[in-house]
C-alpha cells in the first residue's frame, strides 16, 4: 500500500490491510503513472532531465511519441501527430484561433465539452456557436448542424463518465476531445480532423501538453486562415506547432518528464497489444464497478444507458442515506485517493478511473473497501 498517500486522521475508519488495493490511485487526472515508468525515468534522469529540448536526447523522445501514436492509431495517409503546450484546454483556443472559420457546432454533455463551446462563444472573430446539448449522464446523438464549418464532439466526458458517439456528418471539420479516451478506446481516425488530448489521464503521463492527430484537411484549413486578416498569437498557431512537430520539437520549452512518460506509456501499450489490449483492461475494470453498483443495495451507475457508460471513467451514484463525500473521505484516510465526484456536477457520487494502468484486481479491492466503509459508517 502506498502509505505516503494515506493520512492517519483521527475518526477515520481503518480498512483492514487485506482488503486494501495494492495501489490507491483511482483519480481521473492526473492519473496513476506506472511505478516501472517512474523507476525507468529515475534510472535515466541524469542523461535526460535538464538537457536541451533542441538536442537529439529530447527530440528522440518526441519522435517516439509521434511514431508511436501513428502506429497506435494506424494513422491514415497524410494525417500527422502535432504537439503543443498547455493541454487540451489550450487546444480549444488553438481551434478557436486556427480551425473555426465562422461558426462551430458543439455536442455537449458536461463540463469539458461545455467549456470548449464557452471558449468559442467568447471569441470576437467568430459567430455565436450552435450548441446541441444533453443533460449530464447522457449524450446528444450526432446529427447535421446547419451553417457551421466545424463540429466539436467529446469522446469521453470525464466530468460525467459518459462515452459519447461522434460521426462525420458532412464536410465540416470534425474535432474530437479525446482526453480521457486516447490510449484506450479504438477509433477510426479518418472520421475526425483533429483527435486531441492531454496526456495525464488515460495515457499515464503528466499534464501541460496537448497532442492532436490532424487530417490534411485541418492542416489546409489552418493554412488558409493564416492568410486572412486574423490575429493569431504564435503560441496558439497550429501551423507553427505543426512546423515544430515535424522537427520533433515544440514551439516553446516542454516539460521533459511529460514527454518521457508519454513515450513510455505509448510503447507500453503497443508492446502489450495496442488499443484492443488497453480497451480490454479498462472494460474489465469498469465492468467490475458497474456490476457491483447494479447489485449493490445503496449504489447505482449514474449513466442509465449502458451503451453510453464509459470504459475509463466510472460514475456511481449513492443513495441519499450514504454520503459519497464521507465514503471518499474515509477512503482517502486509508490511502485510496481521488474517488470524489466532479465537483461542479454536485451529485452524491463517486467517480473512479479505470484507465489501463489501474489493475482490475485493485478495482475489485476498491469495491470491497467501499462496502466495508459503508457498513462501518
Ligand atoms: C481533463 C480534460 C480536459 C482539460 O485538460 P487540461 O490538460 O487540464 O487542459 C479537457 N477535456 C477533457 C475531456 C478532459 O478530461
Amino acid at each position: 500500500m502506498a502509505e505516503t498517500l494515506g493520512m492517519n486522521q483521527p475518526g477515520a475508519i481503518a480498512i483492514p490491510e487485506d482488503l486494501l488495493p495494492s495501489d490507491g490511485r483511482f483519480g481521473s487526472g492526473p492519473a496513476k503513472i506506472l511505478p516501472a515508468a517512474v523507476a525507468d525515468l529515475a534510472s535515466q534522469a541524469g542523461g535526460y532531465l535538464g538537457t536541451s529540448h533542441r538536442r537529439p536526447t529530447v527530440k528522440d523522445v518526441v519522435h517516439r511519441v509521434r511514431r508511436g501514436l501513428e502506429e497506435m492509431y494506424a494513422l491514415p495517409a497524410g494525417y500527422e501527430v502535432v504537439l503543443g503546450l498547455g493541454g487540451a484546454t489550450a487546444f480549444w483556443d488553438v481551434a478557436t484561433a486556427c480551425l473555426i472559420e465562422h461558426r462551430s457546432g458543439h455536442f455537449t454533455c458536461g463540463e469539458f465539452s461545455g467549456k470548449f463551446a464557452d471558449a468559442v462563444r467568447a471569441a470576437p472573430h467568430l459567430d455565436e456557436p450552435t450548441v446541441v446539448t444533453a443533460k449530464p449522464g447522457s449524450a446528444p446523438e450526432p446529427r447535421p448542424v446547419p451553417d457551421v464549418d466545424t463540429i466539436a464532439f467529446i469522446h469521453n466526458e470525464t466530468s460525467t463518465g459518459v462515452q459519447a458517439p461522434f460521426d462525420r456528418l458532412g464536410d465540416e471539420l470534425v474535432l474530437v476531445d479525446a482526453t480521457s479516451a486516447a490510449g484506450v478506446i479504438p477509433i477510426d481516425v479518418a472520421a475526425t480532423d483533429a483527435y486531441y488530448f492531454s496526456p495525464q489521464k488515460a495515457l499515464g503521463s503528466e499534464g501541460g501538453l496537448w497532442v492532436s492527430l490532424v487530417s490534411p484537411k485541418a492542416v489546409e484549413r489552418a493554412a488558409e486562415i493564416d492568410t486572412r486578416d486574423r490575429w493569431i498569437p504564435p503560441f496558439l498557431s497550429l501551423s507553427i506547432a505543426l512546423d515544430n512537430s515535424r522537427k520533433d520539437q515544440t514551439y516553446n520549452t516542454p516539460a521533459l518528464a511529460t514527454l518521457w512518460f508519454l513515450a513510455w506509456q505509448i510503447e507500453h501499450v503497443l508492446e502489450n497489444g495496442g488499443l484492443p489490449w488497453a480497451h480490454r483492461r479498462s472494460t474489465a475494470s469498469s465492468d467490475v464497478l458497474y456490476r457491483w453498483a447494479e447489485q449493490s443495495a445503496y449504489a447505482n451507475p449514474f449513466v442509465a444507458a449502458s451503451r453510453l457508460r464509459s470504459a475509463t471513467v466510472v460514475t456511481i451514484d449513492l443513495d441519499d442515506a450514504v454520503s459519497a463525500d464521507g465514503v471518499s473521505h474515509h477512503l482517502r484516510a486509508n490511502g485510496i485517493v481521488d474517488t470524489e465526484s466532479y465537483r461542479k456536477l454536485g451529485r452524491n457520487q463517486l467517480r473512479i478511473a479505470t484507465f489501463p494502468n489501474i489493475d482490475t484486481e485493485d478495482v475489485e479491492s476498491l469495491t470491497g473497501c467501499i462496502d466495508f466503509i459503508v457498513q462501518a459508517m
